[in-house]
């Protein structure tokens, strides 16, 4: 007999510890296991194992499987995806890669990004992505790029797969004048929902009163922001300190999110610190790109790098900011390897980071998409919520996330129901047994 495909109740599953209630019970030093009632694709309930009513319908035992709601991918490059092969020889570091890809784009079309961008969809949808967020390159203050385009359309045909949410990769530069910002929100805006304000900020382009207009321009339209900030080891990049500054003068009543932030780490400790106080009071997500900051930081041909070029996770999550971990390039110019699945993201990030208990803590950092925008905190899995679910099938608390990639190691639900992987047989349960061999 195998396992149903719509399972009714998921018994016995090991839920991260960030995800229940400080009254949850422990068995020995771990949460204990957690039965799941769905219905309708629903969650109806999580109560602890063994306090509920008989099960009727079909039941899974998953015996101490880890499980996680679905996962958000908070910032990727679907424009660029899967562009490396066609490659010549790539310089290393950030702006070598930013000139190859200058290069590649004047030979996109249409069918080109639609391709490599689904491609990449498949793959996150494969992984248990239910959230993603694409940054698009925009160098025109009057043309909208082909890609936005195809994003947009995208973001429609994936509706009921994965939330696609866009933002406008924009050099700073072009917020110099304060028309053309106004313009670029209003276009920005103007092209529906899921759609940021975006810009690339970095030591090398530094201009404060463009960054002012930005935030200016986000504000006027009501739109929330997302940037590359300080994506270097220069420390006296100020993009994240000025953001935060700026969010509290303006009153910024959007939210906004700051990606990379690598600087911090290269700073004198006082000086990161006193950003991140600052960052505290604003409404402020960073998130934390542990391949490509390994990849592109400290990168020189010929020298190994010295210095990890991750942001400050732990001082971060110690001032309760929130912090997503999430893939970026994928096989391009930026970073020749990657998948699309934020699990491999963290599993970088946990030995570069060196982050203590990847699965009851660090695991809330692929799956709070609350923390893309404003708003009241809302934990996933709470009744009535979609099932979209992930039950890990080869790694236990202390195998993850080293054992969690590949299909082989995760079934993935969406919508209650199996959409990739293959619940083992010896999941099954038969109803009427279930009483007798579970309580
Ligand atoms: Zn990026």
């Amino acid at each position: 007999m195998h396992a149903s495909n719509t399972p009714d109740h998921i018994l016995r599953a090991r839920l991260p510890r960030w995800l229940l209630p400080a009254a949850w019970p422990q068995q020995g030093h771990q949460p204990a296991l957690a039965d799941l009632h769905l219905a309708q694709g629903r969650i109806v309930r999580v109560l602890p194992h063994g306090t509920s009513p008989v099960p009727q319908g079909a039941v899974w035992d998953v015996a101490g499987a880890l499980v996680l709601p679905g996962l958000v991918d908070a910032h990727t490059h679907l424009d660029k995806a899967f562009t490396l092969p066609r490659m010549g020889v790539v310089k290393p570091g950030l702006l070598g890669a930013i000139d190859a890809m200058m290069v590649d784009r004047q030979g996109w079309t249409e069918a080109d990004i639609h391709a490599r961008a689904s491609r990449a969809l498949q793959w996150a949808y494969d992984a248990g992505t239910v959230h993603l967020r694409t940054h698009c390159d925009w160098w025109e203050p009057d043309a909208q790029p082909l890609a936005w385009n195809v994003q947009r359309a995208l973001a429609h045909d994936w509706a009921d797969r994965i939330t696609l949410e866009r933002v406008s990769l924009i050099p700073l530069h072009l917020y110099a004048d304060r028309s053309i910002a106004m313009r670029l929100a209003a276009t920005v805006a103007a092209s529906g929902p899921g759609a940021l304000l975006g810009g690339f900020v970095h030591s090398t382009n530094w201009d404060a009163q463009a960054l002012r207009h930005l935030f200016e321009a986000a504000q006027h339209h009501g739109m929330n922001v997302d940037l590359h900030v300080d994506e270097e080891l220069h420390p006296g990049a100020q993009g994240l300190a000025t953001t935060a500054a700026l969010l509290k003068e303006l009153r910024f009543e959007g939210h906004v999110v700051c990606g990379h932030t690598c600087a911090l780490a290269a700073q004198d400790e006082a000086t990161a610190l006193a950003t991140l106080d600052a960052v505290a009071q604003s409404p402020i997500t960073l998130v934390t790109l542990p391949i490509t900051n390994l990849l592109l930081q400290d990168a020189t041909t010929g020298r190994t790098p010295r210095q990890r070029g991750l942001t400050l996770v732990k001082e971060a999550r110690a001032r309760g900011i929130p912090v997503l971990v999430a893939s970026d390039n994928v096989q391009d110019p930026f970073c020749p390897v990657g998948s699309f699945d934020p699990l491999e993201a963290l599993a970088t990030g946990v030995l570069a980071a060196q982050l203590d208990a990847p699965f009851d803590q660090w695991s809330e950092s692929l799956c709070r998409t609350d923390w893309l925008r404003t708003g009241p905190a809302a934990l996933p899995l709470q009744p009535g919520a979609v099932a979209d679910l992930l039950v890990f099938t080869q790694a236990d608390h202390w195998g993850f996330p080293s054992r969690t990639q590949g299909a082989q190691g995760r079934v993935v639900l969406r919508q209650g129901r199996v959409a990739s992987g293959h619940a083992p047989a010896a999941w099954h349960v038969p109803t009427t047994q279930s009483a007798r061999s579970l309580a």
